[in-house]
């Protein structure tokens, strides 16, 4: 089966590729499909969001469709920044990570976890909704040079560094997206084996 990723981000498209290749599926992006979509991911949770991408798509291109929606949610902030973790604030990714610092200034509870939300779309109408989570803690400062977004603050006990610090196949196989990619291989098997 090929699969229309409803983004254009390539290592998403690498990292989700790879995956699914176990799975005997290939995954091509939007504009290797020819497909132009670009809903408005107004949805209250990740997996909403991951939903209006992927039905979009499909909708776009009458094929099956995956896309996927992640973010940080910290517990002492009621799970924000949340769906809204690229909008936190105005600005970089850098911007962004020191704006979730400063609200987080005098907190103990450091507990957060990265989330993340798999969608598909098939043309039947059916779909495939499944969700990856990382535990780990925001640090009071930024440790590591590695990843994108919030990784430089999040600390992952088990492995007892950051995001930032973890090489990139570590974070590959233990990431919330990861995670929910597993999940997402799951589901898929059992659909066709009910078909
Ligand atoms: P999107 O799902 O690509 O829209 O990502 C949403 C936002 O969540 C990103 O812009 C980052 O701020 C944050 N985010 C998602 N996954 C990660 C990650 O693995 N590391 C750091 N930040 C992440």
């Amino acid at each position: 089966m090929q699969f229309i990723l409803a983004s254009n981000n390539k290592k998403k498209l690498k990292e989700m590729g790879d995956i699914l290749a176990l799975e005997g599926c290939t995954v091509i992006s939007m504009n290797e499909a020819g497909v132009t979509s670009d809903p408005e991911e107004n949805g209250l949770t990740f997996e909403e969001n991951a939903l209006i991408k992927a039905r979009s798509a499909m909708m776009a291109s009458g094929r099956p469709c995956i896309a996927d929606d992640s973010g940080l949610a910290v517990d002492a902030l009621g799970g924000a920044p949340g769906v809204f973790s690229a909008r936190y604030c105005e600005g970089t990714d850098l911007d962004r990570t020191m704006f979730l610092l400063k609200n987080m200034e005098g907190v103990e509870d450091r507990r957060a976890r990265f989330v993340s939300a798999v969608a598909c779309a098939f043309p039947d109408g059916s779909s495939i909704v499944v969700r990856g989570e990382c535990e780990g803690e925001i640090l009071r400062e930024l440790k590591g040079e590695g990843g994108f977004g919030y990784d430089p603050v999040f600390y992952v006990p088990s492995e007892g560094c950051t995001f930032a610090e973890m090489p990139a196949e570590r974070k590959n196989e233990i990431s919330h997206r990861a995670r929910a990619m597993v999940r997402f291989c799951e589901e898929l098997r059992n659909k066709r084996n009910e078909e």
